[in-house]
């Protein structure tokens, strides 16, 4: 790069900013950025990019710009975003920036028949044309296809996944019933996973995987759901700005009276698991009205109405669960169990009269113990021993003995059990939404991933270490089938067998899964699972073994070492530390790591709520009772359950054609035309694009078609010339211009560039 060029340099608000070189020193370069009043900044080699000679020059897909780099790219995304076109391809990955207000024009049935049969690229970038692309792989190549959207919490993935689905169902439905019942699993699913965050009012606190089925002849014939992780936390405690999920303000505000009063329901004021948290709730419309004139402009900032108007709510849900199948009465054992866990969470204890130390029901909370057991079919006093005290068997002798439990372990078998109830009773919803969209045989299917991307908090646990180790995974998917996508491609084209990438990269991460997570014995996952079986299991004791079993491994390292964004610094045996393909991210174990990886109910209250009279409640919670494993406590690994899980997935994705969506959120403010480059430069680098673009670097990442060619330069040609086809005069004129065989190569529809070849070439034609 020489003096005087025009360039990106980087910059910690707007990601990057432009400027012209003004010094070149040996390992960096100076840049006095175009903005007036902006002080000289000077970077390393890697971090100052070759920026465009148009400065607006926007394009469709990234790889058609001359330039292809991330300051390049996020310049792109920024144009666009300015004219709300929020989509953007880089290759056949697409980009959806979340625009943050409706957008009508984009996704009216008018654009819904316009994309249907039509080729990636011939239209403007959309999630639609990436729907029928697949749909037109899976007819086409006979092999199922997945869509695997991402992106940080608020980004857009879920919104993007319901208007691929819709998209689906409204071009290639079967027009009856099936089609609206796949569509209508969404606002149920929202109802019991979804939740208000910081991050996002409408904030999926799951992940899923929506398979769509078809057959040959006919169309859209069935369904199937699979979902990952559910926030237990958040049932009994969210943080003071923030909800629990909707399904409990819903019935608790837009519940009609007679079922609000047979659930024993109220102002969510009235429940100990919903006051903590955000009291944001709305009882009917007028309120909601009222209500928003108090909220921060902040809050207001990213305010649907339709989101937080939870009387509204409860209605379009009602209406849902009947589209999709559900009868009245399922329903009504559904809410009765929700409202169960509302209950329960009413219930406190005091420290006992006794010598015992054990403790007792509040003689305040009596009435909770009543109307729990009775919405639950549990025999009060059975709840209340359940809670109270646990069964231990003392060494040989084949009866048990009740051992009194402190308040503090009484306060926390509840919270025990109100978020085994709720994640069970969530597992049940899915698999009633799968027994309404069922099939008999199917041809193929569409499955879109919908899960949350890197995770890097301020206090990071054990639910960031699965969704990170997720990602892990899935990252190294992304890399494998951008690279043969990128192979297929030249293949296509005829460019012959290139090798377009650095593999050092891919390996390391490979190293990680399998040596640090995944591996038996050593891996994380297993020393967790040793640790949770041992009668004495300890935070403290699972990160000392990790540290000795991983000394060496250069992916890992103690807390100390790292610079922690946490408030206080850890000590070894508090944490460890993981670098990631996203970045260095410290795990906090003391905070109920080992505890977090299981889902099993102490004994007592196993055996109590798989023997409820309720129907409902013993049913989900038959399937888990086989799981128990000796030692002091029922053992059921999450963390090994969502390894298998994950394996399953990766199995499927691994079999079937894939696309990609990118979600970025634009700003933490949630509101619209605001485009805060650094934080989206940090995501895009998180969901692995700069990598992408890292990638390519090895092959020809510039492309442009030969008409492209022809008219960008016809102008200046001899009449000759233009009189050939534009791939002829694109071979005339390169040869003409003597261009270096090794900086291009001819395709069957367009010519691809060695990095920065493009601008040289266009820069050459220029000058001539
Ligand atoms: P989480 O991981 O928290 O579930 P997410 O990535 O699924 O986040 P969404 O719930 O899809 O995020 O989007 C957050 C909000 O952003 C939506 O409720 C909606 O208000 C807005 N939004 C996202 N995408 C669009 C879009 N294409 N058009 C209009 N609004 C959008
Ligand atoms: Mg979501």
């Amino acid at each position: 790069m020489d003096s005087g060029r025009i360039v990106w340099a980087p910059h910690v608000e707007h990601g990057f900013i432009l400027g012209t070189i003004t010094d070149i020193g040996s390992t960096t370069i100076t840049v006095q950025p175009t903005a007036a009043n902006t002080k000289a900044i000077t970077a390393s080699y890697n971090q100052v990019f070759p920026a465009e000679l148009d400065n607006k020059k926007e394009a469709d897909d990234n790889c058609s710009l001359m330039y292809l780099n991330e300051a390049t790219l996020l310049h792109n995304l920024r144009i666009r975003y300015s004219k709300d076109k929020i989509y953007t391809y880089v290759a056949n990955i697409l980009i959806a920036v979340n625009p943050y207000h409706d957008v009508p024009a984009l996704y009216n049935q008018q654009q819904v028949a316009k994309y249907k049969g039509k080729s990636l690229g011939l239209l403007p970038p959309h999630c639609y044309a990436i729907a029928d692309k697949t749909y037109r792989d899976m007819k086409v190549l006979g092999l199922s296809q997945s869509i695997i959207v991402s992106g940080e919490s608020g980004a857009g993935k879920t919104e993007n996944t319901k208007f691929v689905l819709r998209y689906l169902a409204d071009n290639y439905g079967s027009g009856d019933d099936i089609d609206k019942r796949i569509v209508q699993a969404n606002p149920l699913l929202e109802a019991f996973g979804n939740a208000k965050t910081m991050r996002n009012n409408n904030s999926s606190r799951f992940g899923k995987f929506v398979e769509i089925h078809f057959m040959k002849v006919g169309r859209v014939v069935g369904g199937f759901v699979s979902h990952y992780l559910l926030e237990k936390s958040r049932i009994v405690m969210q943080n003071s700005r923030e909800r629990n999920y909707h399904i409990f303000y819903r019935l608790c505000c837009g519940a009609p009276l007679d079922i609000r009063s047979k659930l024993q329901l109220s102002s969510p004021d009235n429940f100990r698991y919903l006051r903590h948290g955000c009291t944001q709730y709305f009882i009917g419309d007028k309120e909601a009205a009222k209500v928003k004139d108090v909220l921060s402009d902040e809050e207001k900032g990213g305010l649907k109405d339709i989101l937080l108007n939870d009387y509204a709510d409860y209605t379009k849900l009602v209406g849902s669960m009947k589209q999709i199948g559900v009868s009245h009465d399922d329903m009504l054992d559904i809410f009765q169990v929700v409202a169960g866990v509302l209950h329960i969470g009413n219930i406190t204890f005091e420290e006992g009269g006794d010598s015992s130390g054990g403790c007792i029901v509040s003689e305040t909370s009596a009435k909770s113990i009543q109307i729990t057991s009775q919405l639950l079919g549990l025999d009060a006093s059975a709840l209340t021993e359940a809670l109270t005290t646990r069964s231990m068997r003392s060494a040989g002798e084949s009866n048990t003995i009740k051992v009194p439990l402190k308040q503090e372990q009484s306060s926390s078998a509840r919270e025990a059990l109100a978020k085994s109830i709720y994640s069970r009773l969530f597992d049940h919803v899915v698999s009633r939404i799968n027994q309404c969209i069922p099939f008999q045989a199917s041809d193929g299917f569409i499955g879109i991933l919908d899960i949350a991307g890197f995770e890097y908090f301020e206090v990071n646990s054990f639910e960031q270490f699965c969704i990170n180790y997720c990602n892990e995974k899935l990252q190294q998917f992304f890399t494998k089938r951008v690279l043969r996508e990128e192979q297929d491609l030249y293949a296509k084209e005829g460019l012959g067998l290139i090798k377009p990438v650095k593999h050092i990269w891919t390996l390391s991460q490979k190293t990680l899964l399998s040596d640090l997570i995944e591996s038996p014995r050593t891996g994380i996952l297993d020393i967790l699972d040793e640790e949770n079986k041992l009668p004495t299991s300890s935070d403290h004791h699972f990160t000392s073994v990790i540290h000795l079993k991983h000394k060496n491994h250069f992916r890992i390292a103690i807390p100390r070492k790292a610079q922690l964004a946490t408030h206080r610094s850890l000590r070894d045996d508090e944490g460890f530390l993981i670098r990631h393909f996203a970045g260095a991210v410290c795990y906090q174990t003391v905070c109920f790591f080992v505890e977090k990886n299981n889902d099993a109910l102490h004994n007592s209250l196993e055996i109590l709520v798989a023997n409820s009279k309720n129907k409902l409640v013993s049913q989900i919670f038959k399937s888990s009772q086989t799981h128990s494993t000796k030692g002091k406590l029922n053992f059921i690994s999450v963390g090994n359950k969502f390894k298998t899980q994950l394996g399953q997935l990766m199995e499927k994705l691994n079999n079937t054609g894939s696309s990609f969506i990118r979600c970025i959120k634009p700003n933490l403010s949630m509101q619209g035309a605001l485009f805060e480059g650094g934080q989206i430069l940090s995501q895009l680098q998180c969901s692995g694009m700069v990598s992408v673009l890292d990638l390519m670097q090895g092959g020809f990442p510039s492309r442009a078609p030969f008409n492209e060619v022809y008219s960008m330069y016809k102008a200046i040609m001899p009449p000759k010339l233009k009189r050939l086809d534009s791939r002829l005069f694109c071979q005339a004129l390169f040869k003409a211009i003597g261009l270096d065989n090794e900086d291009f190569k001819f395709g069957l529809t367009k010519v691809f560039f060695r990095p920065g070849k493009f601008a040289e070439f266009d820069q050459l034609m220029r000058s001539d």
